[in-house]
């Protein structure tokens, strides 16, 4: 049985593992750290997928120098707008609009196809010599004092001053450290297709309350978006897997006419939707980030950027631990990542559980108060760039990178 000893493991080479691992190098050229992936070599190029990246996240993406590879596949959000009603409704009233101001030298975010993003972190993280195991999965996993120890599905054993798990909601390496998660599961299911459509989008987003959930319209690039389409999940089942004239159908009625004729350009795919939040994030010598951390409802778009702040936080706490000449697998260390963490992380997993049962029902008094309330937003400048503050991810609180600054 091989043995290896490095100074940090990653678990997870997805968009938050890559990218903390990235940051970490970036700023610490000299520390020893691998990434274990479990998806075999390349599987990563097979997702279809592009996901909103605010602000923020673009600030870090241009700090760890990445940016420059992303951007020509990104499609800029330059507004938004956001409609209550019923499926058949001939108009849509707008109830909330977002707009790029016009002092904003950048629009609130931009739309990116994932495998873009994976492509150039991945190339980075060659650049930095990062060692990237892919098809290789922890078995299990050992906190000693002075180090912990994973064993990996090849029969090998590494052993490191730090554990990173970025292995997503289903997180296994938060099982094995045995850290209990709060858990709600919606009963829906996010169906995710890129449409083409005959008119240019001019980099608006659409976002659709309808009764059964929320249906989000997201520019790409050229005249396509991307559908983030929220079902109960026994419906997005039967609209995945059934005829997809059918499909079609109820595409349109969502989606209306507005962008000319559409057409379907991948096979659709849905994903079940609810909300994961760890109780803790770090033990001696392991920390949860992204979706491992927590998972939340995709109303937003917010649950990869959350990863992002984590990725961005845990990264500046290492380092300048690692400056300072600490330990950095020691609990004191990474309980400032956690206090770092915690309070945004609640705050964005209750937003979006409210909002999403504020909007997914077709209560008619609630809808009623909830259009008041949405004009209320539109019309009080305040509340609007309250809202604005989220979509772009800009606080005064946020690590270095999310403000473009290095660690
Ligand atoms: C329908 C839908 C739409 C969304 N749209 C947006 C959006 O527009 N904007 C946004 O910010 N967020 C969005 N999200 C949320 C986003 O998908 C997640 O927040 C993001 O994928 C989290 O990234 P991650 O790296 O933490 O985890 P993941 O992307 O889940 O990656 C985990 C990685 O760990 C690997 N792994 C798992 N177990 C092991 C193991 N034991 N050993 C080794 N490797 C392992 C997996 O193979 C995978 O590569 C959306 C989510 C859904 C469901």
């Amino acid at each position: 049985m091989t043995q290896e000893k490095t100074d940090i493991v990653i678990v997870g080479a997805s968009y938050i593992g890559l990218s903390c691992a990235v940051a970490i190098k970036t700023a610490l050229p000299h520390i020893s750290l691998r990434i274990m992936e479990a998806a075999p070599n390349g599987a990563w190029e097979n997702d279809t997928r592009s996901y909103a990246i605010a602000r923020n996240g673009v600030c870090m993406f241009r700090q760890l120098d990445i940016w420059h590879a992303i951007e020509p596949e990104a499609q800029m959000i330059n507004d938004m707008i956001v409609s209550d009603s019923q499926i058949n409704d001939v108009m849509r009233p707008i109830f909330l609009t977002f707009e790029k101001s016009a002092d904003a030298h950048e629009p609130f975010a931009y739309m990116v196809p994932n495998k873009t993003m994976i492509k150039a972190l991945r190339t980075k993280a060659h650049e930095l010599n990062i060692i990237i195991n892919d098809g290789i999965t922890a078995t299990a996993l050992k906190s000693e004092p002075s180090r912990i120890a994973l064993t990996l599905s090849d029969n090998s054993i590494i052993t490191a001053k730090l554990c990173i798990a970025a292995d997503g909601v289903r997180s296994t390496l938060r099982a094995m450290m045995q850290i209990k998660t709060m858990k709600l599961d919606y009963g829906q299911s996010g169906i995710v297709v890129e449409v083409a459509h005959e008119r240019a989008h001019n980099g608006r987003a659409v976002e659709h309350f309808l009764p059964n959930g929320p249906f989000a319209i997201l520019p790409l690039k050229g005249n396509r978006s991307s559908l983030v389409w929220t079902e109960p999940t026994h419906n997005a089942t039967l609209l995945i897997n059934g005829d997809p004239l059918l499909f079609q159908i109820e595409l349109e009625r969502r989606f209306g006419h507005q962008l000319g004729e559409l057409s379907v350009l991948n096979k659709p795919k849905s994903f079940p939707l609810g909300l994961t939040l760890a109780r803790e994030f770090v033990k001696p010598r392991f920390a949860l980030i992204g979706d491992a951390a927590h998972g939340i409802h995709p109303i937003s778009g917010q649950g990869l950027n959350l990863g992002l702040r984590d990725s961005a936080a845990i990264a500046q706490t290492i380092v300048e631990a690692a400056r300072l000449g600490l330990d950095i697998g020691q609990i004191h260390v990474l309980e400032r990542y956690q206090q770092w963490r915690r309070f945004d992380t609640i705050k964005t997993a209750l937003i979006t559980d409210s909002l999403n049962r504020l909007f997914s029902n077709d209560n008619r008094a609630l809808r009623l108060m909830r259009d008041v309330g949405l004009g209320l937003v539109d019309k009080i400048p305040p509340f609007k760039n309250f809202f604005m503050k989220q979509a772009t991810g800009l606080e005064k609180s946020s690590p270095n990178l999310l403000r473009g600054e290095a660690i």
